[in-house]
């Protein structure tokens, strides 16, 4: 990943800048990896509901 402090591109895995030594922030990845979780969680749950409701009135 690039450097957000000064743009040298570093290892996947490092937590400090190659270039500059300041510490790479991966915490806004991980910010939008449970904000997907989140929507897709939605998103199932609100199809489940719908499906369950057509389900309920077929069967009545
Ligand atoms: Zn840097």
């Amino acid at each position: 990943m690039f450097c957000p402090n000064c743009g040298v591109k570093n290892e996947q895995e490092a937590n400090f800048c190659g270039g500059c030594g300041q510490p790479i922030r991966k915490k806004s990845r991980a910010w939008w990896m449970i904000l997907i979780a989140v929507l897709c969680f939605g998103v199932l749950g609100g199809t489940g509901y719908v499906y369950m409701q057509i389900t309920k009135k077929e069967a009545l």
